[in-house]
């Protein structure tokens, strides 16, 4: 896939994305802050071309190193929750296809995103829609550490089902801030919503069950 040519987003594209935003709607997204970025990105662009007619049905699909881009609805319901403001630090552990970190960004917000495949970190940095988001700042390393040069942040979103709460990322939450984590093995999560509160105590909510590719320690140079 040549991931550096501009790709075309017809009004066929435009018809698909405004079904899946009725769907999304009537499974309760109600933002229309969020509505509104899954309007503006076009996700066939974030797919190989043999998906491009079904990049707008609400499911996940494959992308390079074995990993996937998530659910719309998946996305939705993250961005939904993290309760975003303008220019708040927000950091994303997992960058894959990089169609979250675009979602999170037409949100007015300064992205920090990791990406532990460096096969997937050299893609995306190649990527034409990257050039329309310089609110985006990638880092090639592991999402267990955050980071630490940056912290702390408003938000944090991780996109990949991590086996227990990484408490280094907790450190990095600001007093009020909210943090998304899909907890467990296998392919089912429970999705955690984290609250901070002004004197830096902790509160979870479990948000219901999704499914992830697994969140895995270290960096992987192929
Ligand atoms: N947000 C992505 C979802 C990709 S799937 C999208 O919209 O396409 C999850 C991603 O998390 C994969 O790319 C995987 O390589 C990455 N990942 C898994 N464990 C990680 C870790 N410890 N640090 C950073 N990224 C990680």
């Amino acid at each position: 896939m040549l991931q550096s040519i501009e790709r075309e987003d017809t009004y066929l594209h435009k018809g698909l994305r405004l079904k899946l935003i009725e769907l999304l709607r009537n499974k309760k997204i109600t933002d229309e802050k969020v509505l509104a970025a899954i309007d503006k990105v076009p996700r066939h662009f974030f797919l190989d071309p043999a998906f491009e007619r079904q990049a707008y049905e609400d499911r996940a699909f494959p992308i390079n190193a074995d990993q996937t881009i998530s659910h719309p609805y998946t996305v939705a319901f993250m961005t939904q929750a993290l309760q975003l403001k303008k220019f708040e630090k927000v950091l994303e552990i997992g960058t894959g296809s990089a169609y979250q970190a675009c979602i999170l960004a037409e949100m007015g917000i300064q992205l920090f995103t990791i990406e532990r495949q460096k096969e997937l970190f050299d893609f995306v940095g190649k990527f034409f829609v990257m050039k329309r988001y310089p609110n985006i700042k990638r880092f090639y390393g592991d999402g267990f550490e955050g980071l630490p040069t940056y912290a702390p942040f408003d938000k944090i979103i991780i996109t990949a089902g991590a086996p227990f709460i990484p408490p280094k990322l907790v450190e990095q939450l600001k007093p009020n801030g909210i943090m998304m984590v899909p907890v467990g093995d296998g392919g089912a999560q429970k999705m955690i919503k984290i609250t901070k509160d002004a004197s830096g105590n902790i509160n979870q909510e479990v948000m219901g069950d999704f499914s992830f590719v697994p969140m895995l320690q270290g960096k992987n140079i192929k």
